[in-house]
């Protein structure tokens, strides 16, 4: 009777203790993505804001200036491939990306593509975003529903 009792509370604990390993391997692998998450995303947005203060600063119609233009899409279409991947912080993501698509924007996107005489497939990625430009209806859109996202 003894050694039964025995028996049934060490395979008790070993379960216990072999759930609690498990518990603890899954919490620590799910952390650390999102803690790579969350730091690819501040290098991103810290690569915006130093490419952002040399467009304050280079005037327009500058060749620096120009050249800022061209960083800030190569940093946006490389942005676009890390979503796609899945390396972003979905949070900062969404409204990185609200901001990219917004219509109000969507001009300004196509005017510096033609700063820099991006032809497709450059930038292809900022380009399903946009859409057509020849087409002036509203671009509004998630990530979710997103053109760049959908196509691989
Ligand atoms: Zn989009």
């Amino acid at each position: 009777m003894t050694d039964t009792v025995w028996s049934f509370a060490s395979g008790t604990i070993q379960v216990l203790v072999a759930l609690v390993a498990v518990g603890t391997f899954v919490f620590y692998v799910v952390y650390e993505r999102r803690a790579r998450k969350t730091q690819l995303s501040a290098m991103y947005l810290q690569r915006y804001w130093e490419i952002s203060d040399g467009l304050l600063t280079d005037p327009k119609g500058e060749q620096a200036h120009t050249h800022h233009v061209h960083r800030l899409l190569i940093l946006t279409e490389d942005e676009f491939d890390a979503a796609r991947s899945g390396l972003l912080d979905p949070n900062y993501w969404e409204k990185w990306h609200g901001w990219i698509a917004h219509p109000s924007q969507r001009e300004t996107r196509f005017h510096n593509l033609g700063l820099v005489h991006a032809k497709p497939p450059d930038f292809e990625h900022l380009r399903e975003c946009l859409g057509d430009p020849e087409l002036k209806i509203s671009s509004a859109h998630t990530w979710k529903q997103c053109p760049a996202r959908q196509t691989i």
